[in-house]
């Protein structure tokens, strides 16, 4: 199957081939004729399986015929809406949109919480055909009079099951609401909950259902090895197995943002270049951390959850859970940041005594057990008896210790995060 033959424009053949993809991915061979014919879509699909050029490159040639046709600046009507679940996932959406793009003249922003309102007001104003937002920011602007979406086409929700795992989904039906009935919505999650499916019921006309199984990329494209190890000597491991196999590009998930810290200080002490990326760090700090390590210049990444949450980093060669995620589907989704687009990739499992119920779950979704191998020095010692997880936030055993300025576990219903405040929170002040 090629490009060529799924009837996308000269524009996005030429930009597609710049980026050096020689043939589309089952979700794009799937989803683009779909999302051509117009009609409404469900696709399951995690980060890693080319999702985003699968909605990206379709919509491009929706929305491409008419660009052209606006002449004055002012008349750019907002045409499609991507809502994301973080600020990353919009910035790299957008960022697709861009690159696919390149050829198109259809203009894109941005629309994320903690960073400054001014210049996404002026570039709205200013008129932009396709919108990447997350849910509060762009409720935000909704109040201030901002937006008009008398002439929107496609909306687009990317990664919805976080967003409700997030708590968006109020500010989801709020959105939804501002949204003309005719349209055409494409829905991605990486999995078909419920809830998920009560979404779809609701705003998806008739939509055609896609699936790409995250177990399949798990278990097919990642090595994945579980090294037993004691609590405490985790980050001895971690060093150990950086600097003895010389892992470059390696990305260690943490479950909290105290953890992410706390590690990376621990790494660059052990003389191995790290930097740690979570909520609680500054946009230009996020994105210079990125940045620094897609180029090597940053040998190793701490991040939790949310804020690794549709990171767009080709063809990582090493993850590294140095803590198991609370729920195992985020497992699925930190693997998934390896082995992408057909590359082979290998997810390290750093596993003590108190994870072993964790563990279950995983290999549970998983279908099967994950090979296990105790790193020689590094045996884990029988004696030592499991203690609680500490998840950074008050759930849990409903202990609630620890949550006053606290750290969450970034797998969790809090809501936080993409538009730095909580959906319940005051509505703005109209101006
Ligand atoms: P996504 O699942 O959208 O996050 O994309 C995962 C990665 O795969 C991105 O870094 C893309 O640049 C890359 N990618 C997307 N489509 C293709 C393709 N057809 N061939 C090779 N790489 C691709």
């Amino acid at each position: 199957m090629s490009f060529e033959s799924l009837g996308l424009m000269p524009e996005l053949l030429r930009a597609v081939r710049e980026q050096g993809y020689e043939h589309p991915t089952p979700i794009q061979e799937q989803a683009i004729p779909i999302v051509l014919e117009g009609r409404d879509l469900m696709g399951r699909a995690q980060t890693g399986t080319g999702k985003t050029a699968g909605f990206t490159l379709p919509l491009l040639q929706l929305l491409a015929p008419h660009a052209s046709s606006s002449a004055s600046p002012a008349r750019h009507p907002i045409r499609a809406l991507i809502l994301t679940p973080t600020r990353e996932l919009a910035m790299q959406v957008e960022e697709s949109v861009r690159t696919y793009g390149k050829y198109i003249p259809l203009r894109s922003t941005t629309i994320f919480g903690g960073v400054n309102i001014n210049p996404q007001t002026k570039a709205l104003r200013a008129g932009v055909e396709i919108v990447v937002a997350t849910p509060g920011r762009l409720l935000d602007h909704q109040g201030q009079g901002n937006l008009n979406f008398s002439q929107l086409e496609v909306l687009i929700l990317d990664e919805a099951d976080r967003m409700l795992d997030m708590g968006f989904i109020r500010d989801i039906q709020k959105i939804l609401a501002l949204l003309p009935a005719k349209r055409q919505t494409l829905l991605f999650s990486a999995t078909f909950t419920d809830e998920i499916k009560q979404l779809a019921s609701k705003f998806l006309k008739t939509p055609a259902t896609v699936q790409i199984t995250p177990q399949n990329t798990a278990a097919e494209l990642v090595r994945q090895i579980v090294h037993p190890v004691d609590r405490e000597r985790k980050r001895a491991l971690l060093s150990h197995l950086i600097t003895s196999r010389n892992l470059e590009q390696v990305l260690v998930f943490t479950r909290t943002k105290h953890g992410a810290n706390r590690l990376s200080e621990q790494l660059d002490k052990d003389g191995i270049n790290s930097m740690a990326i979570h909520g609680n760090k500054s946009q230009p700090q996020r994105i210079k951390a990125l940045e620094d390590f897609k180029k090597g210049v940053v040998r190793v990444l701490v991040a939790t959850d949310i804020a690794a949450r549709g990171l767009d980093i080709d063809m990582l060669p090493h993850v590294v859970n140095f803590e198991l995620p609370q729920v195992p589907e985020d497992y699925i989704h930190r693997i998934g940041r390896t082995g992408r687009a057909g590359t082979e990739g290998e997810a390290l499992s750093l596993v003590c005594v108190d994870e072993a119920r964790l563990l279950k779950d995983i290999e549970k979704l998983l279908r099967k057990d994950l090979p296990k191998n105790v790193v020689a020095g590094y045996a884990p010692d029988p004696s030592i008896p499991a203690e609680p997880i500490q998840t950074g936030r008050g759930g849990g055993g409903g202990g609630g210790r620890g949550m006053s300025r606290g750290p969450r576990t970034s797998s969790s219903s809090a809501p936080r995060g993409a538009s730095g405040r909580h959906p319940s929170r005051p509505s703005t002040r109209g101006k």
